[in-house]
């Protein structure tokens, strides 16, 4: 059993800078290091690996009380749906509690932050609040991101949390692996019927949707308009448009393609419900990341156009339907005079 400690130059008991202590020499050595010493020299001992078996029977109980605080965190990320799911685990290897933790993901231009899970813990904006981890617990957090664009990127993140020894903020920063969200954006004009592609969009083992509130200055009929041209610029066939209800629009619009990258049959259904102005993409593949970058493209080219014709002035004004809570999906937006309660959570929300 070795443990290295990290002295400081000053330190008496000397060079060289780090120590390999040798189980045989522990106990002679804990001997020397009074608990005054200890205390002095805290903050510049940085112990890489401590067993707390060895404090345990080397060093008498009560005489010197040994703090360690020390946080390890990792990333990861995983394709979920129409979604990147990032995850943060923050680990409390140190054998007294830390608290004051916060992970803060450092989203890129292409990426907004929809919801989080668990959704006990508070978040705002790209940063969620963690509180206490305790010695030995591990804690992770899962944020779900709608990409915007396609492409390469990766994903910094860091954990923050007050050294409960010198009180001090200290941070740790973490990168992401490259993500990499593609796009089929060249499809071959396929015919199909609706029974097909119903049937892909119901089967299908990779399916979401991107849905978002229709903007308050503009009329069903022209969101209508505005998601069949987005959707008409990319090589794929509408099958049908099924209008169900005049007045208040209730409309279906069914599209088929095969992408020409992987010959990966595509259904998309467009719904745009004038009563809850809500206007829902729906895709389905099986392939599950042309599946995310079908939706991040869709979702992408409807906000350009929502913008050059200044529907929107702001990524912001184009509201997903989706709890930030815990990510379930609306079928409206919620508004002061008509608040929505989450059925997934039960929060009530006046607006988002
Ligand atoms: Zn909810």
């Amino acid at each position: 059993m070795k443990i290295r400690i990290k002295v400081p130059e000053e330190c008496p008991l000397s060079p060289p800078e780090v120590f390999i202590w040798k189980k045989t020499l522990l106990r002679e050595k804990w001997k020397k290091l009074s608990l005054s010493v200890l205390n002095k020299w805290r903050e510049s001992f940085e112990l890489y690996m401590i067993v707390e078996e060895i404090l345990k029977k080397y060093v008498p109980e009560g005489r010197f009380l040994v703090k360690i605080a020390e946080i390890k965190a990792t990333c990861g990320y995983d394709f979920v749906g129409g979604y990147v799911r990032y995850t943060v685990a923050v680990s409390n290897e140190g054998n007294i509690p830390v608290t004051g933790v916060t992970v803060t993901i450092d989203t890129p231009e292409m990426f907004r932050i929809l919801w989080h899970k668990p959704h006990e813990h508070k978040r705002k904006g790209n940063i969620i609040h963690i509180g206490t981890v305790k010695p030995g617990e591990t804690k992770s957090i899962a944020a779900y991101l709608e990409p915007l664009v396609c492409g390469k990127t990766t994903i910094p993140s860091y954990v923050t949390y007050t050294d409960p020894l010198t009180k001090n903020v200290r941070s740790i920063s973490l990168k992401s692996r490259k993500i990499e969200v593609k796009c089929p954006l060249f499809f071959t004009v396929t015919e199909a019927n609706l029974a097909k592609v119903k049937n892909l969009l119901e089967t299908a083992k990779n399916k979401d949707d991107r849905r978002y509130g229709i903007p308050e200055d503009i009329d069903p009929n022209e969101a209508l308009k505005i998601v069949k041209r987005t959707i008409e610029q990319f090589d794929v066939k509408k099958i049908s448009e099924n209008t169900i209800n005049e007045k208040p629009l209730l409309t279906e619009v069914y599209y088929y393609g095969i992408t020409k990258y992987l010959k990966n049959p595509i259904a998309i259904k467009i719904v745009v419900d004038g009563e809850n102005k809500a206007l829902i993409i729906e895709a389905a593949t099986a392939h599950k990341e042309q599946l995310i970058g079908l939706l991040s493209e869709l979702g992408n080219q409807l906000i350009k156009t929502l913008m050059e014709q200044q529907i929107i002035k702001k990524l912001e004004d184009l509201k997903p339907l989706i709890c930030p809570q815990c990510g379930a999906k609306w079928k409206r937006l919620p508004s002061p005079d008509k608040p929505l309660k989450c059925p997934a959570c039960s929060i009530s929300f006046t607006h988002i």
